[in-house]
């Protein structure tokens, strides 16, 4: 048996932590965030401390399947900072010591402070994806349901904060017919902000804002930019450097990449995270789209269950021909 490729698991924190959140809801309600998080409908009650046990127990399960590029991903289903700074920082120490590879957190930025990143870079965060699709605090509240005026500032704070606390920086924005017209805005903020990344990502799932990314790609180079291209496996990846920092736009071929030839579902899989296994409330979800292979607490230290459903999920690749259903 052998690990995928880039294996990223990710730690769905909101739902685990109820207490503290009425129905553990993120503070923003994107039009866009994929609806991942309104599936999960369980939760644990306790304290924080046994919940990040628990994911730790969970970590330690899977890890004869690392790699050195094994990541670990504190993400999704909610804004993980609402936890509060130093529950978050508690938690990242912790995935540390279980964990050899690089830490990862995405945010929202509108929770923590801009004194918060030295304490989550002292505590291992070792990268942050921003997610911002517009400047326009119009636009902002029509996307996210809340006051651009209110939120963007400190969201745009806190980027340039993250990148001098030595947190590597990026900024996840969907292209769309919303936005296609401040990408020379987006490009004068990384003109003035040193160690940012912004990546371009196509919009899914929305026809009525869709716009193709070739677009996106016209419009830059007209701007006077030459692309550096780049394939990496599933995708092309299209880069400009913008004073210290640099643009990309990532696009994954049409084709569906997944490990697991035999999956009941894979024509019609729409699957974008695959190289992701999540954990969350509900246990451990090997791929975002498939519930019945869920690994349940419970379930976890049975090896034979946890392998048969990873590779279930495209998450581990037998040495023979795969039969994980
Ligand atoms: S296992 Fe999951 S990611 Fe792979 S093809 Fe099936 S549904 Fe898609």
């Amino acid at each position: 048996m052998i690990t995928a490729p880039s294996t990223k698991y990710r730690i769905e924190l909101l739902p685990l932590v109820k207490k503290n959140h009425a129905g553990a809801r993120c503070n923003l309600h994107c039009r866009w965030c994929h609806n991942d998080y309104y599936k999960l409908h369980n939760s644990f009650d306790g304290e924080y401390t046994s919940q990040f046990e628990r994911i730790i127990t969970v970590l330690n399960s899977v890890k004869h399947y690392y790699t050195p590029e094994t990541e670990v991903q504190i993400s999704a289903a909610g804004e993980p900072a609402l936890v509060g700074t130093e529950n978050l920082a508690a938690l990242i120490k912790m995935v540390r010591e279980a964990v050899p590879g690089a830490i990862g957190m995405t945010t929202n930025g509108t929770v923590l402070r801009e004194k918060d990143w030295q304490v989550l870079a002292g505590a291992g965060l070792a990268k942050i994806n921003f997610s911002v699709n517009t400047f326009d605090p119009g636009l902002y509240r029509q996307i996210t349901r809340k006051s651009g005026e209110r939120m963007l500032p400190r969201v745009l704070a806190n980027i340039k904060a993250a990148a001098v606390a030595g947190i590597d920086v990026s900024v996840n924005c969907v292209y769309s017919k919303m936005n296609n017209g401040e990408v020379a805005s987006f490009i004068r903020f990384l003109e003035k902000t040193p160690g940012v990344r912004w990546k371009f990502f196509d919009l899914l799932n929305d026809e009525n804002l869709y716009l193709p990314v070739q677009g996106l790609i016209d419009t830059i180079e007209n701007m006077g930019y030459t692309w550096k291209t780049l394939q990496k496996g599933h995708y092309s990846f299209y880069r400009i450097d913008v004073g210290k920092s640099n643009l990309w736009i990532k696009i994954s071929k049409e084709t569906n990449d997944c490990p697991n030839l035999h999956c009941p579902v894979r024509p019609k899989c729409v699957e974008g995270c695959r190289s992701s296994v999540r954990i969350s409330a509900e246990g451990i979800q090997p791929c975002g789209i498939r519930r019945d292979n869920v690994i349940a607490f419970d379930e976890i230290g049975q090896a034979d269950i946890l392998e048969k459903r990873l590779v279930s999920g495209g998450k581990l690749m037998p040495r023979e021909l795969p039969h994980a259903g």
